[in-house]
């Protein structure tokens, strides 16, 4: 066994089970340290995720430790001037596993670079994915665009591949430190800037995350086919942050899933397949980071109206499905999927307010967020995207309220002045015409835009490209 330090950069990998970096590290030298980059400029627009990070850090810190593994957290500016200094010490071998969005892969290739100039040695590990991008192509070589195809041979793929023996992490023989300038996660939590208490929803960590997979799979897989459309019942698994961070890997969930033979197991793989599939978008077609990845939406008519973007992002639009949706992501850090998809498009088509103004929103309040599923998921709702939703699919934040809220409880849970309500006016309370319930424009604004209006405007801009 060589003696010298592995050193392993963290980024979104929250976990002891199925963390290649971190296996191989502890199996090949006798002294391990993790690393952290806190990157302030990171978190400038992730302002909810700094909450996640920091909790975790706080409880991977303590998990590493009964491995005699160190994790250090280091501040810096830029991770390119952090490797650069890393560079000039020698007496390490360098592990990480491969975060899928553009920016990270392009700057592995830079970090390979140097660290083959500098003869460090390094070992880089497929990161949180079922397949490797590059790996699902069409028979032609060119990249998939439609999903039903894509997932079809993904899949075929995974099961095919021969499933490696897990490595597991060693104990390593004693705690060293590495980094000089390092400081602690209560800095970063000291950061925070939110006034809602996540707490009270979330409690980050690897343990959670599987317990959550364990409780999703026994009490609601079954239904997920149809549960998962419902906001007002706990329909869905709640993964996402948990994946985000690293603290499960979708090759357990896979797993675990295989093994009941429940019809809906299917449904529920396909949306990993998504996450997938978006991956592998982002990937291939990176200008979709920064654009749309349809160049027509380059010449869409959108509006700027900042009266109504601050009263969707406040949950004050006057449809409750809606505010009630904007209510949650405030509150939580997340929001069911079916109303991601009804604000979304209330924004982009009942608004005519550009996409990326609801991506830096989302990116900022998520604690899922994830560059490749928050982008493509943000041009599927406004028909710019790949095998995307068309734009003239207009929701009705009305009906869909009316047929995925029916009776109003997941509007009443987040918008409590509309408690009183009626169920057959809930989604549209405007009607109601009873003050002694609902004073329309004081308790609860009137709708900042009418739906039928809206519409057939939404569809003229989009005529126009
Ligand atoms: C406008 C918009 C923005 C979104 N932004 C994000 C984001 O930043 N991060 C994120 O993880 N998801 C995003 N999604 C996808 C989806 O809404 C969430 O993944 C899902 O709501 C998470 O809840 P869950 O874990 O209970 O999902 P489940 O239904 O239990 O699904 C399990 C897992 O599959 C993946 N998944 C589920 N639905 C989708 C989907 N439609 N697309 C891609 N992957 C999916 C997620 O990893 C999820 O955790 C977005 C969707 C829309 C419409």
């Amino acid at each position: 066994m060589a003696q010298n330090i592995g050193l392993v950069w963290l980024k979104d990998d929250f976990r002891l089970k199925k963390n290649l970096a971190l296996a191989h590290a502890s199996k090949n030298h006798d002294h391990v340290v993790a690393f952290f980059l806190y990157k302030k400029r990171k978190f400038i627009d992730q302002e909810a995720q700094k909450w996640w990070v920091s909790k975790s850090l706080k409880e991977f810190k303590m998990k590493l430790n009964s491995y005699n593994i160190n994790l250090e957290i280091i501040k810096t500016d830029s991770y390119k001037s952090f490797f650069e200094n890393l560079f000039e010490k020698r007496n390490f071998c360098i592990y990480w596993n491969k975060t899928y969005e553009p920016k990270y892969l392009q700057f592995d290739k830079f970090l390979i670079k140097n660290l083959k100039n500098n003869r460090i040695k390094f070992n880089l590990f497929k990161g949180n994915i079922l397949n490797e991008y590059e790996e699902i192509k069409k028979s032609d070589g060119t990249p998939f665009k439609v999903f039903t195809p894509f997932w079809r041979n993904a899949e075929k793929f995974y099961l095919e591949k021969i499933p490696a023996k897990e490595k597991k992490l060693s104990k390593c023989r004693k705690k060293i430190s590495f980094f000089k300038k390092i400081i602690s996660e209560n800095e970063i939590q000291s950061e925070i800037n939110w006034d809602k208490k996540f707490e009270k929803y979330w409690d980050p960590s690897e343990e959670n995350a599987n317990k959550e997979l364990k409780s999703f799979i026994k009490d609601k897989i079954e239904n997920y086919s149809e549960a998962r459309n419902l906001p007002n019942i706990s329909g869905t698994s709640k993964l996402s942050p948990f994946i985000k961070h690293g603290q499960i890997h979708v090759e357990t969930i896979w797993e675990e899933c295989i093994k009941i033979k429940k019809s809906s197991v299917g449904k529920f793989l396909a949306e990993i397949g998504w996450r997938e599939f978006n991956h592998s978008l982002i990937n291939y077609f990176p200008h979709m980071v920064k654009g749309n990845y349809s160049k027509k939406f380059d010449k869409f008519p959108w509006e700027k109206n900042s009266k109504y973007l601050n009263a969707w992002k406040k949950g004050l639009t006057g449809y409750p499905i809606v505010d009630a949706g904007m209510r949650e992501l405030y509150a939580s850090g997340w929001m069911h999927n079916r109303v991601r998809m009804i604000v979304g498009s209330f924004l982009v088509k009942h608004l005519l307010i550009n996409w990326t103004e609801g991506e830096s929103y989302f990116k900022n309040c998520l604690l899922d967020y994830n560059e490749a599923n928050n982008i493509s998921g943000w041009q599927w709702v406004a028909g710019s995207g790949a095998d995307a939703a068309p734009y003239f699919r207009i929701f009705n934040p009305i009906l869909q309220g009316e047929k995925f809220d029916k009776n109003g409880d997941y509007v009443k849970k987040w918008v409590p002045e509309l408690k009183n309500v009626p169920k057959k006016f809930i989604h549209k309370p405007w009607e109601l015409n009873d003050i002694n319930i609902l004073k329309i424009g004081s308790d609860y604004p009137e709708p900042i835009v009418i739906h039928e209006k809206a519409r057939s405007k939404a569809l003229n801009a989009f005529k126009s490209i």
